[in-house]
């Protein structure tokens, strides 16, 4: 059959800074997940969309060209407005573990497709899965019943989904071509879009433990992705959230779990919560749906409710113990003093080398490593007291680990804290 373009145009006139038609981003984007263009030289056109950047229409364009390269899910039939929130991923960033029952509980249904963590930032369905039994993958129709029988659901997203971001994300991840704004923006919200969500939420993380550490980056590309949500008729919104120190006090799949149900017990650390709240108030917000205040949901127990439900739905046993790890290393303060800084990147780091994250897709995770940290910035330590506990399954990884510690936290003697950035920067 012969083909409607060709490739080596589209990546010359990408190159030399001209935009791409409309037509030839359907063409390429289908002719890769059809098996005809070559990894190298999608490899080369992504690089030039790097370097070259698109304009909005182009980016409008290879979104919906991924959109159509699979199914698109549709959930009118449950009845009640569904909303989704995405987080482009940090230190500690357990959020969606409460967040999805408690708004369930609150009336709205979430069909929240999550994925794996890769590098320094954990990912959700490595968190779910280390509770005894969870099982991440789920047909369309499993997920539509756990959807009427919960109210929310947390699972893979399935073959059919955006294949065309699958073949591309891989390929990106090794060729240098992922922090790209029109390939961040168009990759997340080709899933979210085609997941069939009316309403959809985006946590954009800024600061060290973020993928866009640049504020301003991080502005951009929210702005991107709800110009993609609206123009496709999903109710978007964006918060850019700091992440340049980690969130609560875990980093690491099991661990980040307990931090999680303390939440839904109605406890849990300050800024977990408030984010919780916050995100939950806005996808209600979003969804116009005006139920229970997601606050009285976390203290009247029927968010985590939902929560047992939702993980007994998928196979789970929510009574079960979560699994430790078998080593344990106490980090203990140098010096007296306040807390004066503690950098996300350097402690996703430490609990990624302890086992906590993978270094390629497909490798597994260990459940229970990661770190704990005992003082947060602004905080008062005493010399000898626990700062940070290491866990991992592997003692040999403490070294490593320590070194990523290394500088990660400062303590002020005069009792000076660093500037830090607002919980919410902005929103749009
Ligand atoms: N998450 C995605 O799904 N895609 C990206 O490009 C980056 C983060």
């Amino acid at each position: 059959m012969s083909e409607a373009f060709d490739a080596v145009e589209i990546i010359s006139a990408k190159r030399d800074r001209n935009e791409l038609s409309d037509l030839q981003i359907d063409w390429i984007v289908d002719a890769y997940t059809r098996g005809v263009v070559a990894d190298e030289q999608i490899s080369a056109l992504l690089m030039a969309i790097l370097l070259n950047g698109m304009n909005m229409r182009e980016i409008l364009r290879w979104t919906d060209a991924m959109i159509n390269s699979g199914e698109r899910m549709n959930w009118s039939s449950l009845g009640i407005p569904t909303v989704d929130k995405h987080s482009t991923g940090g230190v500690g960033d357990k959020i969606t573990l409460p967040l999805a029952p408690l708004v369930a509980a609150c009336g709205a249904a979430v069909p929240q497709l999550s994925g794996r963590g890769l590098g320094h930032t954990g990912g959700t369905l490595d968190k779910m899965e280390s509770i005894p039994g969870w099982q991440a993958s789920l047909s369309n129709e499993q997920m539509l019943k756990v959807l009427q029988d919960v109210g929310a659901v947390i699972c893979a997203a399935g073959a059919g989904l955006a294949p065309a971001d699958k073949k591309l994300y891989a390929l990106r991840d090794v060729t240098g071509t992922v922090p790209a704004i029109p390939l961040i923006a168009s990759s997340i919200m080709s899933k979210k879009i085609a997941e069939g969500t009316s309403a959809l939420v985006l946590d954009v993380k800024t600061g060290s433990g973020a993928f866009m550490s640049d504020p301003e980056k991080a502005k951009e590309l929210a702005s991107v992705m709800v110009e993609l949500g609206k123009r496709a008729g999903v109710n978007t919104r964006a918060l850019v959230t700091a992440m340049d120190v980690p969130l609560g006090l875990t980093a690491g799949n099991a661990l980040e779990v307990r931090e999680s149900i303390e939440v839904l017990a109605g406890g849990g650390p300050a800024d977990v919560v408030e984010l919780t709240l916050i995100l939950a108030r806005e996808m209600l917000d979003a969804a116009k749906v005006s139920g229970k205040d997601p606050e009285v949901a976390l203290k009247d127990g029927s968010a985590m409710d939902r929560w047992r439900k939702m993980v007994k739905a998928q196979g789970g046993d929510p009574d079960a113990s979560l699994p430790t790890a078998k080593e344990k290393l106490v980090i203990t303060a140098e010096r007296s003093g306040t807390i004066s800084s503690m950098d996300a990147l350097k402690v996703g780091v430490s609990a990624w080398r302890l086992g906590a994250g993978r270094a390629r897709q497909g490798e597994t995770v260990q459940a229970g490593a990661g770190i704990e940290i005992h003082a947060k910035p602004g905080e008062k330590i005493v010399s000898g007291s626990a700062l940070f506990t290491l866990h991992s399954d592997d003692s040999e990884r403490f070294e490593r680990a320590k070194q990523a510690l290394e500088g990660a936290v400062s303590i002020s003697e005069k009792g000076e804290v660093a500037e830090r950035l607002p919980l919410v920067i902005t929103k749009f």
